[in-house]
Formats: structure tokens, sequence, C-alpha cells
């Protein structure tokens, strides 16, 4: 047995479902589970490891429902910088073309190592090609190495041009070698047990990218296994266009359609909807993945946050693939959808609304989608909040500096109204990711060389 003990921090955010915020706390942890969360003087005064935190403030891990790690070896590049969804895919389609299963570990490393210096202890990735012999594999073993909660979606694209879809023929599978991986993966990395480290998920890529049966036969065999779905959808005008072309629907309607509706499938966007299909998915229970950077980069558009959350749909966040965003903060990501929220309520008229009951979205409710919301989009009951019985994954960041000189009358507030920064301590199942600032199980820049390297013989085309 090991413990773990947090004392004195200035403020603990438990985000339980009383949201309490407590002064001088602190958590004792026992083998990776919290099982004393409290004021300090209440906690016990010794365990093996004792992290005094006096200074900062301590908040759940945060959890990122959307990435595609990839693509951090394809930031701002020159040709997709200012296109809308479909040209930046279709320039970037033959540089991922080349990708080999050491880009697939390095990548995967440099966006868990931002993500653990934005506060996250939890990644869902959407790996959906899988040239040259890369494998899912590649991506677990780099993120076991990092040490974060990885949820490994099993993307793929069967829809190649020549059959009618947007990627070109040489990035795309066969539907039965994808289905065979799928299972393959399953059976060998998933862990349906509370603290989980490596869960799996099937995900074919898009509308635009795979076909109905496709579709219809990853949702099977994710049910037979209890495994989680997950695709993009309704992104941009583009694809409601394609899907009312060829299927004859709405993308929600083509999900109905498709037996893509349930408590175990999340959507990624979910920009164009209609008021009737947000209550599609809160009668189903479906998920959000949240991504507002990469629907403002790609002028995708603004999803309707505040009708989900009014509706009770779950909605987490994601960074979305670092082709567009181009980054992996999220932390940052928290803060744009903050702001975000309140360009929808400006378009809307909030400025000349005497309506009492429109409110702006709060600081509390964007760390709030980051922490339970993520939680209950990925099905883990054991993440999201600082209370008895859960992981003891959690984040700390010093308050005394120059970014929140002026803001400390509200700490938590602080951390989104302020500029992004990277965290102090970063904790995943009580073992120290981050600590005083620095990645304990990543060099830094020895990752950022070779990272570097790879990404310039991607774009020249080695
Ligand atoms: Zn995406």
């Amino acid at each position: 047995m090991t413990t773990l003990l947090v004392r004195h921090a200035d403020l603990l955010v438990t985000m339980d479902d009383r949201q309490r915020e407590i002064a001088d706390g602190g958590l004792f942890v026992r083998d990776g589970f919290i099982a004393q969360v409290g004021p300090t003087a209440e906690l016990p005064s010794h365990a093996d490891e004792v992290l005094d935190l006096r200074g900062h403030i301590v908040l759940p891990g945060l959890i990122n429902t959307h990435h595609h790690f990839y693509q951090t070896l394809t930031r701002a590049v020159p040709a997709a910088q200012d296109a809308n969804l479909f040209n930046w895919l279709k320039t970037l389609y033959p540089i991922w073309a080349r990708l080999r299963p050491e880009d697939i570990a390095l990548s995967t490393q440099t966006a868990l190592a931002e993500l653990a210096l934005s506060g996250c202890t939890t990644a869902s990735d959407h790996l959906y090609l899988f040239p040259n012999g890369s494998r899912l594999d590649d991506e677990i073993a780099a993120a076991q190495e990092v040490g974060l909660r990885l949820h490994a979606s099993r993307g793929s694209m069967s829809l190649g041009e020549s059959k009618g879809g947007l990627p070109p023929d040489s990035v795309v599978e066969e539907e039965e070698a994808i289905l065979q991986d799928s299972q393959r993966l399953i059976e060998t990395y998933h862990d349906p047990q509370p603290g989980a480290m490596v869960r799996i998920v099937l995900a074919p890529c898009s509308p635009f990218s795979v076909t109905p049966d496709l579709m219809r036969q990853a949702a099977d065999l994710a049910r037979h296994y209890g495994v989680h779905l997950h695709t993009h959808l309704a992104e941009t005008e583009d694809e409601e266009q394609f899907c009312l072309q060829r299927f004859g629907y709405r993308p929600v309607a083509y999900m109905q359609e498709l037996g893509w509706v349930g408590e175990d499938v999340w959507f990624a966007h979910a920009v164009w909807v209609n008021e009737a299909e947000v209550q599609v998915f809160a009668r189903h229970g479906c998920g959000v993945a949240h991504c507002p950077t990469s629907n403002m980069r790609l002028a995708s558009g603004i999803a309707p946050i505040q009708e989900y959350l009014a509706a009770g749909v779950k909605v987490g966040l994601g960074v979305d693939g670092s082709a567009s965003n181009d980054g992996s903060h999220l932390l940052a990501e928290a803060r744009q959808t903050l702001l975000l929220a309140r360009v929808r309520e400006g378009l809307r008229g909030f400025s000349l609304s005497n309506d009492p009951n429109r409110r702006l979205m709060t600081a509390r409710q964007a760390l709030w989608m980051a922490t339970r919301g993520g939680a209950l989009v990925l099905g883990r009951p054991d993440l999201g909040s600082l209370e008895v019985g859960k992981c003891a994954d959690f984040t700390a960041v010093r308050l005394e500096r120059l970014e929140y000189a002026g803001a400390l009358h509200d700490p938590l507030a602080a951390l989104l109204f302020c500029q992004p920064l990277r965290v102090d301590y970063t904790v995943v199942a009580g073992r120290c990711i981050v600590r005083q600032g620095e990645l304990t199980t990543v060099d830094e820049t020895g990752l950022v060389e070779r990272h570097n390297r790879a990404a310039r013989r991607l774009l020249r085309g080695e």
C-alpha cells in the first residue's frame, strides 16, 4: 500500500455535486484512489509522500475528450493555414500518408506532454489512419511511458475518393481489416475497471470517410464488448450537404438511422444541429466533445453549448487535433469555451436583452465541462471530481504569479479569465507527472528536437 498526502492548498476545488471549494484543503490518497478530502486539519498527518501545496489552487485533473495526437507533426502547415475543413483535409492527407510508427509514438508523447502541462490527466485520442505499418499499439505504448490515462479510439476510414468519399484511396483501409484490428485491440488493451489507465473506443472517422455498413458493424462490435463509440459529427455545413446528398438525412438523423445514439456514443463538434437535434442527444444520452478553438480556426461555426447544457446533454471539452488548434492546452480550451459561448450570446442580442433568465457562461461552468462533463462523456464515473473513492487525479497551480496578480479574490475564476499558463503539478493515480512545473516522465528538450526532425521529414516528403 502506498499513500500520498496533499495538504495546505489555499483552495481545493472538488467539483463534487455540492461544488465544494475548501480553504486550506487537502487529500489523502491510498493506492491511487482518494481516501479522504477536506480541510488539512481533518486529514492524517503522515503518508509515504507529502505534497505541501501552500500557495496553490488544487482542482480535479482536466479531461480531454477529442484529439488527434499525430497532428502535432503538422501544425501551422502553410498550405492548410487558411482553409475550411474539406480543403484543409485534402491538403494534409498526403502528408499524413507518410507517417511511420515512430511518428505516432513521438506525436503521442508531445501531445500528452502539452496536455499534462495544461492540467490534463485523462485524454481521448482519435487515430484514424495507419500508414506504413502504424498501429494504435504505437500510441498506447508511448502514452504508458508518459503516464496519463488514455481512451484510445481505433479510428478508421474506408470510403476513398474513388467511391465518393473525401480521403485519397492511399489512406483508407479494408473494412474487414478494420473490424478485425478493432476486436484485437479491445481484447488486448481495454480495461473496464474503475481506475483504468487504458480503454479502447471504436471510432469510424466521419460521415464522409466511412460507409454506413462500417458504422453499423462497428456499433455491433462495440456493444458486444461494452466499449464506447465516437465520431466526428455536424462539424461543418459542407458535411450537412454531403449527408443530405449522399444519404438523404441530416447528420443527426443519419446517426439515428445507423443506431449510433445512446449513452455509449459521443460526437466531436456537433456544431450544425437544430433544436430538435439537441433534444435527440438529450433523449438518448449522447455526449458532445466541444472543440471551440478548432471550430474557430476552420471557420466551422459555433456549437450551441448553452442549449446543450439546458437540455441536459453531456458536454466535455476537446482541444481537437493539433493541425486545427494548433496546441494541446486544455486549460486554454476551457477559456475559449467561456469566451466563445459569450460571442454566441452577443450575436443573439444579449446586450439588448433585459431577460433576467439569460445568463452568460460562468468560469465554474466552463471548468465543470472540463472535468465532470468530460468524465460523463467518456463514461468514467471514477474521474472528474475530488471525492472519496475516485481516482487521485488532480492538478495544482501556484497563485502568486504575474499572470494572476490582482485576481486572487477568486482564484478559480483566475484560472479561466486570466492568461492560460503551465500548471505546477499534474498527478495521475497519485503519481506526479508534472512536479514544480517540469515533466517527470518525459525529457522535454530531447522530445522537441526529435519531434521537429520528424515534422521536417514529413513535410519534405521523405
Ligand atoms: Zn477531430
